[in-house]
């Protein structure tokens, strides 16, 4: 259980899986079925990547002419993309981070083959893990039955003072039942690690889904007690238990989510930091009986914890000591099969995709097994198979491209800061402390997680996908009182994607999004400062958006402003949450201001650094020549144009615009460069252009 306060303030959503709990990220990922349509679907879309045919490194042909790049710079930049690259049926969106992801899980494949025959012995685990997963035909004929140990663990259950240990068993394996137990810097002193209470045990993605009471919300929660009703048929229960067991469920994750904190309040630091005693705790939730507990999740003695929602913790005492104890057993059964679905059999393999998959999201059928079995491997060893993608994916010429750029982004952000004219040089000083002392991961981790206590046993999908969590539950708890290990990672190598975070002050580049159309050695260096140029401009800004300037350059949650400093970047901010409020998610739904105010800092003062590093490069020699019809400036705006072309289906849409920090790949384009007189300069757009905001947005 990977569970971590806004630890990593990223590029892109994860694929779910920080958004969601563990367990409902099986949901979206772990999901699907060989068809041969989709297989072709899918080797079409990898085939239909080509290194760009331009002299720049754009991708000429995802670009739309006749569109008016003042008008919709995003159209101009992605219309010829957007148009040929429909949603594919088993996905609910489709970008060009798939279109990459697609590629890297193609070479991901190739190495899971092959382990898989024995010819890698070095990674024979991932070898081993991949051909359980892919072995249906095993799967299917054992039905539910890996699940009848916990099952009938949970029958035996005849008193809620022996919850805990139940609960301590359930979170080891990633059932995320009541709540999340993990660890994480303290935030007051964010060189050791402490243990981590968090709201959770909801499988909706957010509390809001239970709360909300217009007509789309009403509906889903329908789908979802049915869902609920279906899994508890395929368990054995007859019709009308099936469906009482759904209602009973629902009731405890709606007492849960009516007392959980909101997105929105989670993203203050201030209101998730409850620094408290055991004693403490234990007085907060007299119910339930915490020495058992971490007994039972094996932890280090805890003397003090990260208390997240106390709020949340007195409900959840509240509600273990009014529910009667059969319909908690319900809740316990339902969140097991929940979390455990995906890697069961067929049939509930595919209530699940009916649910997580359509429902919620939109997509119409499964993805191939392989690429499922690709991504779950991805997710529970991640450090072995990373270790053998880098080797064939990732070579020194990238990692020191990028560690250069960073070297010049990080110099661009240092100008920009000494240049503000709304900062003074109290706060200036202290932002340029803070500025050195980010720290640079690129790629891949020094040092490999060793996985040697691990046990992968060929033939034993649900038990390796288990016992993989409890190895990763216990790693987390491991760490409990230690200094915190700043060399870590909280991505895997493959990843398209890349992370600030706070605690640490360190910026994190997985090689996985190193390639294009972010980064090509052959590329035109605007092309890159578009694209990985503007990723780190993006990520170095975390560390001075709402949420990350409140950390020092320690990691550190404390407060190094000046009064009149922070009133006025709160009033730029206020420009950011007002512009992106107004923009359209999809019918109805509009983006939420405030949710996605620290990404849409990070893209707008991202670009504008990347920008202006490629400027300092030139800046000595002569003005570079114009490529594919194109100015260096405008290749730049191009560059990062390109990286957000996508398609969403309309449920995915909603769904995003509920739970994902992050603006859709529309806005992040034109809602940025409508802020940048750079922008209007470069394309010679008229004032009164679309492109051309009335009242631009700047705070970095
Ligand atoms: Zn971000």
């Amino acid at each position: 259980m990977k569970t971590r306060l806004f630890a990593a303030a990223c590029f892109v959503a994860f694929p779910l899986a920080t958004v969601f709990t563990i367990a409902q990220t099986t949901a979206d990922l772990k999901v699907r079925t060989t068809t041969t349509a989709s297989e072709v679907a899918a080797s079409e879309v990898v085939q239909a990547f080509r290194p760009a045919d331009s002299a720049s490194g754009l991708q000429l042909d995802a670009m739309d002419k006749s569109a008016d790049a003042c008008t919709d710079f995003y159209q101009f930049a992605c219309g010829g993309w957007i148009a040929r690259n429909p949603v594919p049926a088993d996905r609910s969106g489709f970008g060009r981070f798939d279109e990459l992801q697609e590629r890297n899980n193609d070479t991901l494949h190739t190495i899971l083959e092959a382990a898989a025959a024995g010819r890698e012995p070095e990674f024979k685990k991932i070898g081993d893990y991949y051909a359980s997963c892919l072995d249906e035909t095993a799967i299917d004929a054992k039905g539910a039955g890996p699940l009848d140990p916990l099952l009938k663990k949970i029958a035996a259950l005849s008193s809620v003072n022996d919850l805990a240990p139940l609960v301590a068993e359930l979170h080891t394996i990633g059932v995320n039942v009541f709540f999340q137990f993990g660890s994480q810097a303290d935030f007051k002193d964010a060189s050791v690690e402490m243990a981590l209470a968090d709201q959770g045990g909801l499988g909706l993605p957010d509390r809001d889904y239970y709360v909300k009471d217009d007509a789309k919300s009403v509906e889903l929660r329908a789908q979802y007690v049915d869902h609920i009703a279906k899994l508890a048929a395929l368990l054995g229960a007859s019709g009308d238990q099936a469906k009482a067991s759904a209602q009973q469920a629902m009731a405890i994750e709606t007492a849960l989510a009516t007392s959980a904190l909101d997105a929105v309040s989670r993203r203050d630091p201030n209101k998730v930091y409850h620094k408290m005693s055991n004693a403490e705790l234990q007085a907060l939730t007299p119910q339930f009986m915490w020495n058992r507990y971490f007994s039972g999740i094996g932890s280090p003695p805890i003397y003090a914890l990260n208390v997240a929602e106390p709020e949340f913790f007195k409900a959840f005492g509240r509600i273990v000591a009014t529910t009667p104890l059969d319909q908690i057993k319900t809740y316990l059964r339902w969140q097991l099969v929940h979390a455990s679905a995906a890697v069961l059999a067929r049939p509930f393999v595919d209530e699940n995709f009916r649910f997580f998959g359509t429902a919620l999201t939109g997509a119409k059928e499964l993805r191939p097994r392989w690429k499922r079995c690709v991504q779950y491997t991805d997710n529970d060893l991640g450090e072995s198979l990373g270790q053998a993608f880098v080797k064939v994916a990732f070579g020194p010429q990238a990692k020191a491209d990028t560690l250069k750029m960073v070297h010049e982004l990080e110099s661009a952000l240092q100008t920009d800061i000494q240049g503000l004219d709304w900062m003074t040089p109290t706060t200036k000083k202290e932002a340029l402390v803070k500025l050195r002392a980010i720290a640079d991961k690129i790629g891949y981790p020094d040092h490999w997680r060793d996985y040697s206590a691990l046990t992968i046993v060929r033939g034993d999908a649900l038990g390796n996908s288990q016992r993989s969590n409890a190895f990763e539950f216990h790693r987390q708890m491991a760490k409990i009182g230690k200094p915190v290990d700043k060399s870590l990672w909280q991505m895997t190598p493959p990843t398209v994607n890349a992370y600030y975070d706070p605690l640490e002050n360190n910026i994190n580049f997985p090689a996985g999004i190193l390639q294009p159309p972010f980064y090509s050695a052959k590329a035109d260096a605007a092309v890159n400062f578009g694209g990985a140029g503007a990723v780190i401009g993006h990520e170095l800004t975390h560390g001075f958006d709402d949420q990350g300037r409140q950390f020092d350059a320690r990691g550190n949650l404390k407060d190094w402003w000046t009064p009149a400093d922070a009133k006025s970047f709160e009033d730029r901010a206020q420009c950011f949450v007002d512009e992106y409020a107004g923009f359209t998610a999809v019918d109805e739904v509009k983006l939420n201001g405030k949710l996605t105010l620290g990404e849409n800092t990070a893209d707008n003062g991202g670009l504008r650094i990347a920008l202006m590093a490629y400027l300092a490069r030139n800046s000595s020699s002569a003005p570079a020549p114009a490529l594919d019809g194109f100015t260096p400036e405008q290749r730049v705006f191009l560059g990062w144009g390109q990286v957000w072309c996508e398609n969403v289906r309309p449920e995915r849409a909603r769904m995003l615009a509920q739970i994902n920090p992050h603006s859709p790949g529309h806005d992040r384009v034109n809602g940025v460069v409508s802020n940048m007189p750079e922008f209007q300069k470069a394309f010679a757009c008229k004032a009164d252009a679309p492109m051309v905001r009335k009242n631009q947005c700047r705070v970095w």
